[in-house]
């Protein structure tokens, strides 16, 4: 479901570049490619550049790869990889000793806890004790709809006794990690799949590419403009939360212009289980335990696809007047909000950005 409708995204890119791209305006060999990587972050990685031959891309394909593949791993919480260690090592080892991981994981859980610091609370990348009661019976009611039941509050009450971020300790001289309780778990969903993929982003730019674009499961990350077409913005499409994603339809809410930014949207139709009727999915609010219920989807525009991917899971889990404060304190971060009934808002930046609104690609 989820690869699908991203695929979807791509494809509205897809259908507005393809006709656009027909002047060069650069290079006349240089040409557009696309690939798609599977395998990392439970979804479908499309790449789309601008180069001169294949072998060029052939070649940032490889970087790109290489650093998908480390942190997926290194992300992983359930999953254990010959000669590293991970979250799930982090986790095996809560009230026990300090591991010593990868210094990108470090920096990961460093800059989250610092975005933590910074923001009103929402995300918390020790809530996983919960996180993991909640994605248990989201697991059974999927495979057993007949039998989907709620998690009892008192189990998730307990669990959230476990939940302190101030007890993660981290030694960035010894690269080390060390959870201080035991019974806490880390879980960077929140922002592993947008931080992976700025990262990426950097050092293809480092590379010296100037043109290309990845798309990784409701993460957006562009970089320069596309080449050699009347357009010199990228298209976006963000899903309508209202129509069925698996359908064929075009299930989109709104397309975004933009160059050299992310687009990031948090949503509760990516990943759910039905009780009694009712939808319960993947982000839980810490304050009550349970799936945040302010709106069906939250979509984010800023250049750092990393503090967009944080930021998407946040304003998601914020009420609404708490997200339109924190929009106001922070102009280079555009919003655009749906509710249940299908009503939507939107800070200014983004308005400027939409098509709906009248926007049209440079
Ligand atoms: P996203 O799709 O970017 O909004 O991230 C959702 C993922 O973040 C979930 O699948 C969980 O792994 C994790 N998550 C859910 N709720 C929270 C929360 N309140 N704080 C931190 N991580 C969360
Ligand atoms: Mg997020």
């Amino acid at each position: 479901m989820f690869g699908k409708s991203l695929i979807r995204s791509f494809i509205v890119y897809l259908l507005a570049c393809s006709i656009v791209v027909t002047t060069g305006c650069n290079s006349d060999k240089t040409k557009r490619y696309t690939t798609h990587l599977i395998g990392y972050f439970d979804t479908v990685i499309t790449l789309i550049g601008y180069c001169d031959q294949q072998k060029t891309f052939d070649r940032y394909v490889q970087m790109a790869e290489e650093e998908f593949s480390q942190l997926h791993q290194l992300c992983d919480r359930y999953h254990a990889y010959p000669d590293i260690a991970n979250v799930r090592t982090i986790n095996l080892n809560a009230g026990k000793q300090p591991v010593q991981v990868p210094e990108v994981l470090v920096e990961l859980i460093q800059t989250a806890l610092i975005w933590q610091e910074e923001t009103e609370e929402g995300v918390n990348i020790a809530l996983g004790s919960v996180l993991d009661i909640w994605h248990n019976y989201r697991t059974m009611g999927i495979a057993d709809p007949g039998q989907a039941q709620l998690p009892a509050l008192e189990d998730l009450t307990e669990a959230d006794r476990h939940t302190d971020s101030q007890q993660i300790e981290i030694n960035p001289a010894e690269k080390t990690v060390f959870l201080r309780e035991t019974g806490m778990s880390l879980d960077l969903g929140a922002l592993a799949k947008g931080y992976a993929t700025e990262r990426v982003a950097q050092k293809l730019i480092e590379a010296g590419w100037t043109s290309f674009a990845i798309s990784s499961g409701g993460n957006v990350r562009t970089v320069g403009a596309p080449i050699g077409g009347d357009r010199n913005q990228w298209s976006i499409g963000i899903e309508d939360p209202n129509e069925d994603q698996n359908s064929d339809e075009n299930a989109l809410i709104d397309t975004v212009y933009l160059t050299d930014g992310s687009v990031v949207t948090s949503g509760d139709y990516q990943r759910y289980y039905t009780v009694n009727g009712k939808r319960y999915h993947h982000i839980i609010d810490p304050e009550t335990l349970m799936p945040a219920d302010h709106f069906r989807s939250v979509t984010i525009v800023t250049e750092d696809s990393g503090w967009a991917d944080y930021l998407s899971t946040l304003l998601f889990v914020l009420p609404y007047d708490e997200g339109v404060i924190f929009a106001e304190e922070n102009p280079d971060v555009d919003v655009l909000w749906v509710f249940s009934d299908g009503q939507t808002q939107m800070t200014d930046g983004m308005a400027s950005r939409l098509k709906s609104m009248g926007a049209v690609p440079d």
